[in-house]
């Protein structure tokens, strides 16, 4: 038994199913919760690109706020540092005699070396760490095979652990955390100002209003499944682009740990005998085992799934034209679809996952770019970025990962044909554009320009000309 065990929050920011946490109130008789911001996570990247765009960040803020009042309510309480964790957390430990210091465990470089160094610091001043798998539905010691075995191909991965892999019932809230009776030292919420960030401008055209938290994601999960009802649906309304319900929207809930994908799990085993089990109740499920797969991929791949080659070893051709590129980030492509898909991404922080595919593939196939700048872009503005299935699957559209498919090209227009044939979502996110009727929104370089100047449209004018003439969609 511990006396005093640190609980240090990470991409884990919910009491359900939190292992850190249920073994600390198991195993110390004192636990204090802590989230550590750390700077880095909000420095500048390559093209001056923030680590963490204001949506994201908004967010993140807002899961801390309400993981303190779930903590608070539990009678702990969330203490709250601001610098290196490696080096803040040890201190804390110091400070306030902490016997030990408990935490998640994280797949990535940056992630391991925070991990890496907190263990080295505290070790030598005779602080026991312990660190938790959680973040997968299919815990890593689980897996019908040892990680370096992980197979390469999505499908093979899927079958082995849907036959040989076993899923965790997800552990439950602790009853009581008992946080001691002393006042600690806490730093203020930061603001995004803190940062250097804007707050963000609510768009009333975003799929949803998201809001940081556990009790906002577990929210999210009753109200898509129980009250409006929409599992059932979701295998034929997964490629939708516009509105709340076509897919779950538990995103950015998942990326950092508001939900457990274990509790989605249940969720689904008992909507499945409670409602309805079919097609699209076990699609979510494969769903999420893709999540899994980029993190175990990541895991045995390490740095490899940040380089331009990926892990396939083949290199490509590839510009690296910052014109082209902040073309293709502002929505300004001159390419209706592909720019529909930039605008909501930068006025939500969200994209749906057949924008995301088109984009992708628009920025590596049609223009040509190292696909890490888009990679990196995805990084600072999406509110669900997830580092492994963020650059996951820019290496599978980029055709450097380990899909089996060599050419993973979206032609643009039978992908917006396929999916917005009336252009609804080209008039729902550009609507300088609302006046051509039907699927003529999506090409407004072939109509004639005394077309256009009916419509109040002058290509270069009120709308980009294409920046690349599209390869023939039939
Ligand atoms: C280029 C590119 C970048 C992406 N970057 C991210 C990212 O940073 N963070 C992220 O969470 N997802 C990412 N995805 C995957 C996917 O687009 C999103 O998970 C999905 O759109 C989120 O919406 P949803 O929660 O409504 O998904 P749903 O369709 O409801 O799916 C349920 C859950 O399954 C998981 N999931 C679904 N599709 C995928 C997938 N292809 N890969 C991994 N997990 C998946 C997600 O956790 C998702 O919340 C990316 C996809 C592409 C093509």
């Amino acid at each position: 038994m511990f006396n005093r065990v640190i609980v240090w929050f990470r991409n884990d920011l919910r009491v359900h199913d939190n292992a850190p946490l249920f073994n600390a109130v198991q195993k110390a008789k004192e636990v204090i919760p802590v989230y550590c911001f750390d700077p880095r996570n909000f420095s500048k990247m390559e093209l001056g690109l923030e680590k963490t765009g204001n949506f994201r960040a908004k967010f993140l803020l807002e899961a801390v706020t309400d993981l303190s009042q779930n903590l608070r309510s539990l009678n702990g309480d969330l203490l709250l540092l601001k610098g290196k964790p490696e080096e803040r957390l040890v201190d804390l430990a110091l400070q306030i005699h902490a016997d030990a210091i408990f935490f998640s465990e994280e797949v990535t470089s940056e992630e391991k070396e925070v991990e890496f160094k907190l263990e080295q610091h505290a070790w030598k001043q005779g602080i026991k760490t312990s660190s938790y798998w959680q973040s997968t539905l299919f815990h890593i010691q689980d897996l019908p095979f040892p990680i370096m075995q992980t197979p390469e191909v999505f499908t093979q991965f899927r079958k082995e652990c849907e036959k040989f892999g076993k899923i965790q019932k997800p552990l439950p809230v602790p009853k009581r955390i008992p946080f001691p009776k002393e006042k600690f030292e806490t730093i203020e919420l930061p603001k995004l100002s803190t940062f250097g960030l804007k707050e963000p401008v609510k768009s009333t055209r975003s799929v949803l209003e998201f809001v940081g938290g556990e009790t906002e994601g577990l929210g999210r999960l009753q109200a898509y499944f129980w009250e409006r009802d929409q599992l059932k649906n979701y295998k034929e309304t997964r490629n939708g682009l516009l509105g709340p319900d076509y897919s779950s929207k538990f995103s950015p809930w998942l990326a950092i740990g508001c939900l457990s994908p274990r509790i989605i799990y249940e969720e689904v085993k008992r909507y499945e005998k409670e409602r309805e089990k079919n097609q699209s109740t076990y699609w979510l499920i494969f769903e999420l085992i893709w999540r899994d797969y980029f993190r175990f991929i990541s895991k045995k791949h390490g740095n490899k799934i940040f380089q331009l080659t990926g892990i396939k070893y083949k290199v490509e051709k590839y510009s690296r034209n910052e014109s082209l590129f902040w073309k293709w980030a502002k929505g300004e492509t001159g390419i209706p679809f592909i720019d529909a898909n930039m605008r909501e991404l930068n006025n939500s922080g969200f994209m749906s996952n057949r924008g995301r595919q088109n984009v992708a593939s628009f920025l590596v196939n049609d223009l040509g770019m190292d696909w890490r700048w888009g990679a990196m872009y995805f990084e600072s503005m999406l509110i669900d970025y997830d580092v492994c299935s963020n650059w996951g699957n820019w290496m599978y559209v980029a055709g450097v990962g380990n899909d089996p498919k060599d050419d993973r090209y979206f032609n643009t227009l039978r992908q917006a044909k396929n999916y917005d044939k009336k252009g609804e979502y080209i008039r729902h996110w550009i609507p300088e554009l609302a006046a051509i009727p039907g699927f003529d929104i999506h090409q407004p370089f072939e109509l004639p320009p005394s077309t256009l100047k009916g419509y109040g449209i002058s290509l270069g004018v009120t709308y980009p000309h294409p920046l690349v003439k599209l390869k023939a969609w039939i």
